[in-house]
């Protein structure tokens, strides 16, 4: 089975082929990134306005240069969370490309997808794990019994943890996104230099909040961010905080349910340091393993749609006439 994966949800225009015998088959991607670095953030107009021209040339492409099309039977696009602007673009072109080909659509949760893309590389992942969602907009801690089964253990009550990364980056002058600059510029600062606030780790219960640390890194960054240096001892304390928090948090789940299977998905888990502490607590607490992706499918992709589609390929509508999007559709109402 062949299955054509459409992300749009946010600035990332994906589209991909998963095939069930032989994996993935075509990745591409284009990044608006460079459009937003003037601006210091997404701006959601531009971001629909340039997904129909990058959806229709990536589409284009793929279809001009492999006989693919005819073997594709199902499409499934990304429905939500999302900006709706976005989202309504991918699910247009899945719906109408779908009803011209005469196919089944399927709309994907974005959140499951980043979950469980770190099955896409490795097939050796199993039920049941514990999951940390750590993207632009989601800081989640959940169990995952089985496909469709998912329950929520932390969330976030603020800021993201990405959205963290990124605001103290911009702060910092570096350019946008800032997650994997900051973290670079981290490399290159003092252990220990500074020391910042974990907020919310001696709170029972497995929920985060990042808005306290990224109130005292601003502080900080006024008083004392003024060179190169200072500023990569500031990231690196910054870094080395949102680690701990994730990972005290995490290891509490962990030993909860007494699993020891632990996936980290979503934007954040391209961060080096969270995956080598991440396989430290493994090693140590749990005699487990830790599973995350390829840097390449951290962040939003088609493949991961693709992926998920194929997962969830018997719930296809034939063809689908409803153009169905949810900005705010949370991993828990699957
Ligand atoms: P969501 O998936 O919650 O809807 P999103 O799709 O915008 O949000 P992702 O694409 O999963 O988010 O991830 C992007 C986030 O990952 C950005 O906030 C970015 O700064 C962060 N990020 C990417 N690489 C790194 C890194 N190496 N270290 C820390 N953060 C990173
Ligand atoms: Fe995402």
């Amino acid at each position: 089975m062949k299955v054509l994966g459409i992300e749009t949800s946010c600035d990332d225009t994906g589209i991909a082929v998963y095939d069930s015998e032989k994996g993935l088959l075509i990745n591409k991607i284009y990044h608006q990134k460079k459009l937003y670095n003037m601006y210091g953030g997404v701006i959601p107009e531009l971001c629909s306005r340039e997904h129909i021209r990058s959806i229709t040339i990536l589409l284009k492409k793929i279809f001009q240069s492999d006989s693919i099309i005819q073997d594709i039977d199902i499409i499934a696009y990304t429905a939500g969370p999302g900006l709706v602007g976005s989202l309504l673009v991918g699910a247009t072109f899945a719906c109408s490309l779908g009803f011209s080909l005469d196919i089944p659509v399927l709309p994907i949760n974005h959140m499951e997808a980043h979950l469980l893309s770190p099955m896409l590389e490795c097939k050796s992942i199993e039920f049941p794990f514990i999951g940390l969602l750590v993207s632009g907009k989601h800081t989640e801690i959940i169990a995952v019994h089985a496909l469709g089964k998912y329950e929520i253990l932390g969330n976030c009550l603020d800021d993201a943890a990405g959205e963290a990364f990124d605001k103290i980056a911009k702060l910092l002058e570096l350019p946008y996104p800032g997650g994997s600059e900051l973290s670079k510029l981290a490399c290159q600062g003092i252990k220990n230099h500074f020391y910042f606030p974990r907020p919310m780790i001696k709170h029972p219960g497995l929920n985060f909040s990042f808005s306290g640390l990224k109130t005292f890194t601003t502080q900080v960054i006024h008083e004392s961010g003024k060179n190169m240096q200072e500023k990569a001892n500031i990231a690196r304390a910054f870094e080395d905080a949102v680690i701990d928090i994730l990972l005290i948090k995490t290891k509490k789940a962990l030993k909860q349910k007494r699993w020891k299977n632990l996936v980290i998905a979503g934007g954040v888990s391209a961060n080096h340091l969270l995956r080598k502490e991440a396989e430290k607590m493994m090693e140590k607490y749990f005699n487990g393993q830790v599973f995350y992706n390829s840097l390449e499918f951290c962040t939003d992709n088609g493949a991961m749609i693709a992926y998920v589609g194929f997962l969830r390929h018997l719930e296809a509508k034939n063809p689908q006439l409803d153009i169905l999007v949810n900005p705010k559709w949370s991993i828990s109402d699957l």
